[in-house]
């Protein structure tokens, strides 16, 4: 059992880079008794501190590692020696979602909605137990071995309601109106970037993209984006409904699941509700 016991680097063999983060870089791994195949991830202490970001690690580790969903990367553990933090996590064997939209240029609708489908299922998980992602973009969904979708990089996210008015370092592209703009915001900032996220799955590019971070400003905060001819009245319907300035006015992700574009394309199987009490055993109905 990989989640309690004291770990150190000593209880792995450490294979090839996987990729690089902005604290260090994750390694493929596997663990000497078990076998079991997983990424480590090493963080520089220093890193850490000069940034200031040390509460924001705690704060990944303490929501990541109590999820659990086959959408989203298990966090199994951590451990850290004088330099470094480990961050023993899942290994999602297919990588970044974003290398895939590249190789692709965009996807097709049955493509899109099944990890529309399954991203929704994941965040509806994570808002019934009050936890924002609030970085939901390309680079932060991996793909496991059967090229599901796994959420990953729980840097940002935090319990709601949240008013913290961050510094926003990297792109604003998938951030709502009411983040950009350093009101406070709630688990509808993730209907948001899902909005955002259908449209560059379908189009190879996000809705607000532009050269400059004023001119994306401008257009996130005025919803200002359009569609190329080949976009389906469907998904056009689904996007429209997310990408709503109001966040009250948002689809919620229960209704995203039930969207006549999402069943109409998506793979991915209704979720399967436990048996009901009247279910019995030898039923042939
Ligand atoms: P950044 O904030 O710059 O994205 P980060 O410090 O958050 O970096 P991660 O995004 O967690 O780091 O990891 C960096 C890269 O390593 C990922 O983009 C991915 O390519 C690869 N990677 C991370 N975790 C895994 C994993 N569990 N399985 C496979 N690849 C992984
Ligand atoms: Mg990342």
């Amino acid at each position: 059992c990989l989640t309690r016991k004291r770990w150190t680097l000593e209880n792995f063999d450490v294979g090839r880079p996987l990729g690089k983060g902005k604290f260090g870089n994750v390694y493929l791994a596997r663990e000497r008794e078990s076998k079991f195949i997983l990424a480590l991830k090493v963080l520089f202490k220093k890193q850490l501190e000069k940034a200031g970001v040390e509460h924001q690690l705690r704060r990944e580790v303490e929501i990541q590692s109590h999820l659990r969903h086959p959408n989203i990367l298990r966090l199994y553990g951590y451990f850290h020696d004088s330099s470094r933090v480990y961050l023993i996590l899942e290994f999602a064997p297919k990588g970044e979602l974003y290398g895939e939209l590249q190789r692709c240029g965009r996807f097709d609708e049955r493509k899109s909605a099944t990890y529309i489908a399954e991203l929704a299922d994941a965040l509806q998980y994570c808002h019934s137990k009050n936890v924002i992602h609030r970085d939901i973009k390309p680079e932060n969904l991996l793909l496991g071995a059967n090229g599901e979708l796994k959420i990953a990089d729980f840097g940002w996210s935090v319990h709601t309601p949240s008013s913290r008015r961050s510094t926003l370092c990297g792109t604003l592209d998938y951030l709502p109106p009411e983040m950009i703009e350093g009101r406070t915001h709630d688990e509808k900032v993730d209907l948001w970037s899902l909005g955002v996220l259908i449209y560059e799955f379908l189009v190879g590019k996000p809705p607000f993209e532009t050269k400059s971070h004023e001119e994306t400003y401008r257009k996130i905060s005025r919803v200002e984006f359009s569609y190329p001819d080949f976009v389906s009245t469907g998904s056009r319907d689904l996007i429209g409904k997310l990408l709503k300035h109001d966040p009250l006015h948002r689809l919620p992700i229960l209704k995203v699941l039930s969207h006549p574009w999402v069943l109409e394309h998506s793979m991915k199987p209704p979720r399967q509700r436990k048996p009901t009490a009247t279910a019995t055993e030898g039923d042939t109905a």
